[in-house]
């Protein structure tokens, strides 16, 4: 690892999430009794973050949590995989975030309600105290899970600062097309693609054309992930497709995005250029979707290393 790398700062929610399985999905006013519950920290922001450290790059994480039993476990996750938490923020009035994820028994898929919590109620003030360290970055990595205004706000100010900005327009907002004038990258899924551009991204070739727009629209670099399509990067001179990774078989894909963004910002953190760190991030969610989880599955540098060498 190079010394004189720079840090990443994240900026984002922590939501615990509580998976539950179930039988049916209760209607209004209805109770079922669920089969199982796990518990996982979770957060597009906190995920992006813990894998990025996991990654070896020195991560901040920029958000604020309440002063509850889920705030006690997003601090130790935060412990545990090294990120950094000088901008944490703690706010005794506010509950931690949290997500109910509900699964269907039979066919595994899902119906979520994520709620940010006290990470709703970071002020534009507390994104201001962490401009030293927002100046001293590699890169700003957010996504659009905090109310616009507040992510505007601070692409804004890590753009004033002449820090490479990268958004993950997830999830797919109202409004998050605003957010493009102030993106070095914008990393949407196909799904988001769609979102932001109302076209429909199923083949390559509408993915170049998504691409085009969200250049028009002011993003500088488009990087479309593709799913087991790998991603799709234009620019003004750049324009690449690479490939997915085969790691193993595919176990989960829950957080695939998230490790993809966190492979990027650790790799653009290292100085390579965009698409290496492109494919760096290709290669971090081919072995993140080869594992159960979202956080748990996020690799180590050397895992990186084995497969892209
Ligand atoms: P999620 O919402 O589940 O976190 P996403 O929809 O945001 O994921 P995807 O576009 O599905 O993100 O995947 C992100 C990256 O993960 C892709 O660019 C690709 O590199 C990798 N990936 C996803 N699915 C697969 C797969 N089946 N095999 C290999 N790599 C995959």
């Amino acid at each position: 690892m190079p010394e004189q790398r720079k840090p990443i700062l994240v900026m984002g929610i922590f939501a615990l999430d509580l998976a539950f399985r179930t039988h049916k999905l209760p209607a209004w006013g209805e109770t079922v009794v669920g089969s199982s519950l796990a518990t996982a920290p979770g957060g597009k922001g906190t995920n992006q973050a813990i894998a990025a450290a996991r990654l070896g790059a020195e991560t901040y994480f920029l958000s604020k949590i309440g002063m509850d039993a889920f705030g006690h476990i997003a601090e130790a996750a935060y412990r545990e995989a090294g990120v950094r938490t000088d901008f944490l923020r703690r706010d005794p009035h506010a509950a931690t975030g949290a997500a109910a994820i509900l699964l269907d028994d039979a066919s595994g898929e899902n119906a979520i309600v994520v709620s940010p919590g006290s990470a709703s109620a970071l002020t534009t003030a507390e994104i201001d105290a962490a401009h030293e360290a927002i100046a001293r970055s590699a890169c700003f990595l957010t996504q659009c899970e905090l109310p616009l205004p507040l992510v505007r706000h601070a692409l804004g100010l890590a753009r004033s600062l002449g820090v490479p900005t990268v958004l993950n327009p997830a999830p797919a907002v109202a409004g998050a097309e605003s957010l493009l004038p102030l993106c070095d990258f914008v990393t949407p899924n196909e799904h988001e693609a769609q979102a932001l551009t109302g076209l429909p991204v199923s083949t390559l070739a509408e993915a170049e054309a998504a691409a085009d727009v969200l250049l028009a629209r002011g993003a500088r670099h488009a990087i479309l992930t593709l799913g087991a399509r790998g991603a799709y990067v234009k620019s003004a001179t750049l324009k690449q497709h690479i490939p997915a990774f085969d790691a193993g078989p595919v176990v989960d894909t829950t957080g695939a995005g998230d490790a993809f963004n966190a492979g990027f910002a650790a790799a653009l953190a290292e100085g390579m250029g965009v698409i290496r760190a492109a494919r760096f991030g290709c290669a971090v969610a081919g072995i993140a979707v080869t594992r159960p989880g979202t956080s748990p599955s996020m690799p180590r540098r050397h895992e990186v290393e084995a497969l892209l060498a």
